[in-house]
């Protein structure tokens, strides 16, 4: 999918949003939702986007919505370090496909960097053990 197009309501993290498949939660409130990541690059891999925004990527992002996802993010961003002690943190965020985006609501990525391990490939990782991402996201929710 090219940067230009309409939004698809029934995108996986627009079912998320409305209950429809289950997520691990980690925060939300009535603008954004934080939640792991199902298929991570590394141990702690979460996601935040909007709750409210049909914007598909960075450009069609209305500006004040993509503050509160940006503030929503850095918060994701400390709660993960606190939690999981990290070398690193990658906060990165995909425009179109050929730019590596594979679900069209935007989302940043916040992905913890361990010494000696190595990163996960975008979109290729296998899928979680729910319970494992459950007992990470408690870690993660207590720091918040
Ligand atoms: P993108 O490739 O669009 O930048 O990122 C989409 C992210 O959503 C990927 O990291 C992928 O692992 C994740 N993802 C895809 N499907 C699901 C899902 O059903 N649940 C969750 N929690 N994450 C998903």
């Amino acid at each position: 999918m090219s940067l230009d197009g309409r939004y698809d309501a029934d995108n996986i993290f627009a079912k998320i949003i409305r209950g429809e498949i289950p997520s691990v939660k980690l925060f939300e409130d009535d603008k954004v939702l934080a939640f792991m990541d199902v298929f991570p690059q590394s141990r702690g891999h979460a996601l935040v986007i909007s709750k409210t925004s049909q914007a598909r990527n960075i450009l069609e992002m209305e500006p004040e919505v993509l503050a509160d996802v940006v503030a929503a993010t850095q918060k994701l961003a400390k709660a993960v370090n606190a939690a999981l002690k990290p070398d690193g943190l990658v906060v990165t965020q995909f425009n179109g496909a050929p730019a590596g985006q594979t679900v069209f609501h935007l989302h940043f990525h916040v992905i913890p960097r361990y010494e000696g391990e190595a990163l996960g490939r975008h979109g290729e990782g296998g899928m979680a053990d729910v319970e494992d991402l459950r007992a990470l996201a408690a870690k993660i929710a207590a720091a918040l």
